[in-house]
């Protein structure tokens, strides 16, 4: 079986630093490569409750695609869903705190 930690922080890393480096204000064709990644994200994500209740997440709360800080925005709180449903920690959802995890400062 996969290692769902280490893919976890992998795709959160992958997803996240794309997110930081998204267009301010996307034009429509990065929106729906955008839109494409993270529906075919959810559908092959190779750990299977994990796509399932993130396939759920999205539909209850559709991506916005519309530029870099929306974008952040919405994934960190994905990830917040993710993580109070393992128990951990929020992480504050400020833009000025992702760019400094995410493109400023990246610690690891
Ligand atoms: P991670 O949660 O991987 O976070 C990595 C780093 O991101 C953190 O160190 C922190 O600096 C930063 N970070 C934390 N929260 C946020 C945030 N909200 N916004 C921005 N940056 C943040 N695991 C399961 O066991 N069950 C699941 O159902 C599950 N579903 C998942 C669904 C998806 C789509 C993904 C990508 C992962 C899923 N995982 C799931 C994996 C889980 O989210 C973690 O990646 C894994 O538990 C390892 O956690 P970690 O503590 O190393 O840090």
């Amino acid at each position: 079986p996969p290692d769902t930690a280490l893919l976890g922080r992998s795709t959160w890393t992958f997803l996240h630093t794309t997110a930081a480096y998204y267009p301010l204000q996307a034009p429509p064709q990065a929106q729906s490569n955008m839109i494409n990644l993270l529906s075919s994200l959810s559908l092959l994500y190779p750990c299977s409750w994990c796509a399932t209740d993130f396939q759920k997440d999205m539909r209850r709360n559709p991506p916005d695609v519309t530029g870099r800080e929306g974008l952040m925005k919405w994934l960190c709180e994905r990830h917040n869903e993710v993580n109070t449903k393992l128990g951990k920690d929020k992480f504050d959802c400020g833009i000025q705190n992702l760019d400094k995890r995410w493109k400023d400062g990246p610690e690891d």
